[in-house]
């Protein structure tokens, strides 16, 4: 399983959840070698295989690249999670330059697009995708990152297209909507507290956890959702 953004956050989570129900993994980071070395040592002490690789997947040269290692290393891939992702500064749209949109959709949708692109070529039946997109899709997130939200929303509907052309090779693939959760995402928005601020805003009245969306990644990704692809799954508390 290659999960793009695993060296901290949801990704680091699904990956360790994934190493405990008996997958290899592939941890793909794109600064913090620290944190992507300690994820593969503790995914090596639940006796899974797992390899680091650094690799921006708004590039697609080092796209390129990942994907060769992994055919040298692991000759297959069974489970696609694009989890990386990106954010910038809290701001209203009518301040935003076309530069920075331009930065959070290369992340966001073509780093998405291009590793969805390299993984179906080499999946089989039975292989599943699961797109990290964000319940911002569907808030807009004002004042905050409108350009954020609709770059998630173009992965929400990058998932439905790539889904019906794929569903008759097997390979399924859907979405996973994290509401607010404890990461270190909020920091790059200027707000590191900002998941304790929007609190009182959704309805279970508490921010979720990494392993939360974890859970249900590894579950659209078993047989258990055997009849499902080109959905959409919302994990936000009630948002
Ligand atoms: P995070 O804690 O900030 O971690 C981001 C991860 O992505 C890190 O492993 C980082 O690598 C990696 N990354 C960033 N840019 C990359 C790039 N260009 N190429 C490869 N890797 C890259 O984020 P998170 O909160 O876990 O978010 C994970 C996903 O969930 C994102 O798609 C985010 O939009 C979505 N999401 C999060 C929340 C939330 O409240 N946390 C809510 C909804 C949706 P380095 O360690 O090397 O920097």
């Amino acid at each position: 399983m290659l999960v793009t953004g695993s060296s901290r956050g949801i990704g680091a989570a699904t990956v360790l959840l994934a190493a405990e129900n008996g997958f290899d993994v592939i941890v793909n980071y794109v600064h913090n070698v620290d944190a992507a070395q300690h994820v593969v040592t503790s995914i090596q002490e639940r006796g899974q295989h797992a390899i680091a690789i650094q690799a921006d997947i708004a590039c697609q040269a080092d796209v390129d690249m990942m994907f060769a290692a992994i055919d040298d290393h692991f000759g297959k891939l069974d489970a696609l999670v694009n989890n990386a992702g990106t954010l910038e500064q809290q701001m209203p749209l009518e301040d935003m330059t076309v530069d920075r949109w331009q930065r959070v959709f290369a992340v966001n949708v073509f780093g998405t697009f291009l590793c969805c692109q390299k993984a179906i070529k080499r999946m089989k039946a039975g292989s599943g995708i699961v797109n990290v997109s964000s319940i911002a899709a569907t808030l807009g997130s004002p004042f905050e990152y409108v350009d954020y939200a609709a770059s998630k929303a173009a992965v929400d509907t990058l998932t439905i297209g790539l889904a019906k052309e794929v569903a008759s090779r097997g390979i399924r693939v859907n979405t996973v909507r994290p509401g607010t959760i404890h990461t270190e995402i909020h920091a790059l928005g200027g707000e590191p507290e900002r998941a304790e601020r929007v609190k009182a805003s959704i309805p279970m009245q508490r921010v979720g956890e990494a392993q939360e969306i974890a859970e249900a990644i590894l579950w659209l990704l078993s047989d258990k959702a055997s009849y499902m692809t080109g959905a959409c799954v919302d994990v936000s508390g009630g948002r």
